[in-house]
């Protein structure tokens, strides 16, 4: 077997640990005959490990007891629209701030659900400049640059964008914007690699399929008195009090989503904790940048310091033949998942928790041997 170095964006590497675990119990779970997959979400097999999974989230996060920890699916993008479902009122709004692609597109959702309920959404602040394929999105705003309404239901960030490589609060004169209603963060590609104080946000929520598990499951943590406020003239799949009062299982859960997640924070909790992941993914990203910044004749990073994402780094080379070469290059080396998103092209590198610094070191050696020979 021969395993690559996998630098995707999502879904993204695992750790093999978490892999292994899932191959040694694939077939006989907990002595049970079968598999995870094959026990009901009703029977205790299949209890224990949903109620391990909420557990090792509620710890390694420090979830407050006032905050519910709830399991979704449809991916980050349903919950851009069922927040606005369940929050905006008839005649009430929802503010968001848009710094790249991800945003763009819960503004977008948010703006449909809430025309669709008698309410409405603004933009509180937006980095983009230029238009259509010229559009670009470098930086996150300082905290004065958002215009926050004190009457919205909430105010929207994405702290972390995936394609446009740019992340609050990496920098201390980039933090979350500070605002005077719940704060509510979509954390996809920014969840769990490192400790965040939960009681700052009245809602948080995560695609899995970057830091903690495979696609199809969506971690929402969210602040019980939010989800009390929410609307109850919405379909009840869509409340978000029904996997609250349900403990996630109303409906058929995405157990096999669930029980990889219970293995990747197992493994992360032996690793550590939020404490060791986020002095890892620090060292990884410094070393990335550092090849990027001592090449500055060749590599080019289009976002400003004080935002760049120590999640996904992305880099312009000087042609786009030069990428292309790069690409494949990295590829016959075994380092795969280079490519750019197809909407802003460039290299795209995704250093999730379970990407190992060897990887990143062998990448950056990579790239100054690129440089080099030109
Ligand atoms: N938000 C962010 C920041 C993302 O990176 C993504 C997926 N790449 C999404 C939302 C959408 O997630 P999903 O595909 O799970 O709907």
């Amino acid at each position: 077997m021969s395993r690559v170095m996998n630098f995707n964006a999502g879904p993204a590497a695992l750790p093999l640990p978490a892999l292994e675990r899932a191959r040694d119990e694939m077939l006989d779970f907990a002595k049970s005959g079968m598999s995870v997959m094959e026990h009901s979400h009703r029977g205790k097999e299949y209890e224990a490990v949903h109620d391990e999974a909420i557990a090792l989230l509620r710890s390694l996060l420090g979830v407050p007891d006032d905050y519910e920890v709830l399991f979704v699916q449809g991916g980050a993008s349903q919950l851009f629209a069922q927040i606005p479902m369940n929050l905006v009122q008839k005649g009430g709004s929802a503010d968001y701030v848009v710094t790249g692609a991800w945003s763009e597109k819960a503004l977008s959702e948010a703006k449909a659900a809430a025309a669709m309920l008698g309410g409405g959404v603004k933009v509180a602040c937006s980095t983009g400049t230029g238009d259509g394929k010229e559009k670009s999105y470098v930086r996150c705003p300082l905290p004065a640059e958002v215009k926050a309404d004190p009457q919205a239901a909430y105010l929207h960030v994405t702290s972390n964008e995936t394609i446009h490589g740019v992340q609050f609060e990496v920098e201390p004169s980039r933090p979350f914007p500070a605002a005077p209603v719940p704060l509510v963060v979509d954390m996809s590609s920014d969840f769990l690699w490192r400790k965040v104080d939960v009681r700052r946000f009245g809602l948080l929520y995560a695609g899995a399929q970057k830091n903690i598990g495979p696609s199809g499951v969506v971690v929402v943590v969210v602040q019980k008195a939010l989800v009390e406020k929410g609307r109850k003239d919405i379909p009840k799949i869509f409340q978000l009090r029904t996997p609250a009062e349900n403990k996630s299982l109303y409906n058929t859960p995405p157990t096999f989503g669930i029980y990889m997640v219970r293995n990747v924070l197992s493994w992360l909790q032996g690793l550590g904790g939020l404490g060791k992941m986020e002095e890892m993914n620090r060292q990884k990203a410094r070393r990335l940048y550092g090849a990027i910044d001592k090449n500055p004749g060749y590599f080019r990073c289009p976002v400003e310091k004080e935002s760049r994402s120590l999640m996904n780094v992305v880099f312009r080379l000087p042609a786009e033949a030069d990428e292309e070469r790069f690409v494949k290059e990295a590829k016959a080396k075994g380092m795969v998942g280079l490519k750019g998103h197809r909407s802003v092209g460039g290299i795209r590198v995704s250093t999730y928790n379970a990407v190992l610094p060897e990887w990143v070191d062998a990448l950056a050696s990579f790239m100054e041997d690129f440089a080099r020979k030109g």
